[in-house]
Formats: C-alpha cells, sequence, structure tokens
C-alpha cells in the first residue's frame, strides 16, 4: 500500500521514521479517521478543523502540507484504488533529543495511510453491539484527538475477552463516550440525548453531523450528561463515529445488571445517516 510520508507518496515498505520522533519517545501525538464513499470524503472540513484544534491544544506544529491535505488525501486513495474505505492522518511532533520540554527544529511528522472498511455490511452495523459500561480511567483532555490511545485498547480487549462488541465509559458526571465513539440514548418519552461537549469527550463529526441531520428531519437532541442510570432506564442506546457510522446497542452490561434494547428509531437514523453518506 502507499502511504504520504513528509510531502511524499511511497511505498510502506520504503517509509522512515525517525526513532527520535516524539510520537514514538513521548508519545505525542494526534490523529483522524475519515471515510470515503464513493471517492467523497465524509466532514472533510470538519475532521481538518478538529486536527488543527488538536495540534494547537498540543503544542505540535501544523504539518506544512496542511492547506493541501483535501487535495493529498483523494490523490491518496486513488493511489491505493480505494473509494469506499478510511483515510488515517497521524501528526507528530517530530524528532528532539530525549528531553520532556526540548522543541523539534525541523518539520512535524504528517502520516497518512488508507484502508477498506466494510461501512453498512458490517455485523454490528445490521445487528447491534453487545456493550459493557466501564470506568473511564483516561485523562482530562479527551476533546484532543490523541494518539495515546493504550485505555482505549485495553478496555476493549478485556471486554472483547469477556464476550462483549465495545465498551461506554463512564466518568463522575455520567458516560462519557465509547472508546472510541458518542453515545446517544433515546428515552422512554421518545427523547434523544447525548452528552454536551466539554474536555471531557472528542467532539464527534459524526456525532455533530447526526445532530443536525435529526434536527433538520423534526426530531431535537437534547444536550445533557446521561448518567447510568439513564442508562438503564432508556429505550434505545446507539454509538456515532466515522467508521461504525450509526450503530445500535442492543444490549449493555452495567455493574452486573444486564438489559436489551429496541433500535426503532435508530434505525431511522441509521436511514437518515446513510442517506447523508450516498448524497
Ligand atoms: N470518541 C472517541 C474517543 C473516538 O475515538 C471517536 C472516533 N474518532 C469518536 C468519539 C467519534 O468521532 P467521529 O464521529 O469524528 O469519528
Amino acid at each position: 500500500t502507499v502511504v504520504f510520508l513528509n510531502g511524499r507518496f511511497i511505498n510502506e515498505d520504503e517509509a522512515m521514521i525517525s526513532p527520535f520522533d516524539r510520537g514514538f519517545t513521548f508519545g505525542e501525538g494526534v490523529y483522524e479517521v475519515c471515510i470515503s464513499v464513493g471517492g467523497k470524503i465524509i466532514d472533510l472540513e470538519e475532521h481538518l478543523a478538529r486536527l488543527d484544534r488538536s495540534l494547537n491544544a498540543a503544542g505540535i506544529t501544523l504539518p506544512p502540507e496542511r492547506s493541501l491535505m483535501p487535495g493529498l488525501m483523494h490523490d491518496l486513495l486513488e493511489r491505493n484504488g480505494i473509494k469506499n474505505g478510511f483515510i488515517y492522518i497521524q501528526v507528530t511532533p517530530g524528532k528532539t533529543v530525549r528531553n520532556f520540554i526540548a522543541s523539534p527544529t525541523e518539520r512535524s511528522t504528517l502520516l497518512m495511510s488508507t484502508g477498506p472498511t466494510p461501512l453498512e455490511e458490517s455485523n454490528a452495523y445490521k445487528h447491534g453491539m453487545r456493550v459493557q459500561v466501564i470506568p473511564d480511567i483516561r485523562w482530562g483532555r479527551r476533546d484532543i484527538k490523541t494518539t495515546m490511545l493504550m485505555p482505549q485498547v485495553m478496555a476493549k480487549r478485556a471486554a472483547l475477552d469477556a464476550g462483549f462488541d465495545d465498551v461506554i465509559f463512564y466518568d463522575d458526571l455520567g458516560i462519557t463516550e465509547g472508546s472510541s465513539s458518542n453515545v446517544f440514548m433515546v428515552t422512554n418519552e421518545g427523547e434523544l440525548v447525548t452528552r454536551p461537549v466539554s474536555h471531557q469527550i472528542l467532539s464527534g463529526c459524526t456525532r455533530n453531523t447526526v445532530i443536525e441531520l435529526t434536527e433538520q428531519n423534526g426530531m431535537t437532541v437534547t444536550e445533557r450528561p446521561i448518567t447510568r442510570d439513564d442508562l438503564l432506564q432508556a429505550k434505545e442506546i446507539f454509538l456515532t463515529s466515522s467508521t461504525y457510522l450509526v450503530v445500535p446497542v442492543v444490549e449493555l452490561e452495567l455493574d452486573g445488571k444486564s438489559k436489551i434494547y429496541s433500535c426503532e428509531k435508530t434505525k431511522k437514523i441509521q436511514n437518515i445517516y446513510m442517506e447523508y453518506l450516498n448524497k
């Protein structure tokens, strides 16, 4: 597969990154994942705007190709023969001596790669997920989309080992988000709810689009904290992300209790979102 690394399209075997890149030595880095549907990159500007926000918050210099990125992303998809798939973007500070506060003197490292994604054919999209609700052990700036993903990897692995498909995290205020998705619930009264954005969750591009689309379709989304008890009382729960799209949670485990959910409204929102993707 062809990757884009620091200004060049090269074969993955030829890609070289310094062992002193702070992405490697300090785990400093931010990323984005976008999908392409029929060659169109979904919410491209929103993803790049979030990349800029993550870079600024993390104090990482924007890569010199920043303004060319939309074109480069399309070019990379084409070079890899991908119409329906994902594009991964990662930016790390570049190399310095191994000192916490050293500033790089050269460019930041920009890596972009692509891959196929099953989208709506996926089992989870059709049949939903079984999810475990667990404490959020991540840091206090979850609005920064950092490559520092050990807590998510560990949580997801443990959930899979226990026979679940994914996790939903909670903190003192209630539900934060999924391991790589945002959480919505439909209450018994039919109210659509998701947690407001803050430093505690990632402002999901899919989340924000789903809020817009549902409102265009006569539904209102209330942005307020969701407690664990709210989840147990809810009628439906669904997760959103660029790669999941809109995925129903059909079963959930929380403090040893388990609950089954329907997905009537979720299916409606899936269809609205799919229409948006194929527009
Ligand atoms: N929260 C977290 C922690 C994530 O990793 C993701 C996936 N990027 C999301 C939410 C959903 O974001 P988006 O809809 O922009 O893919």
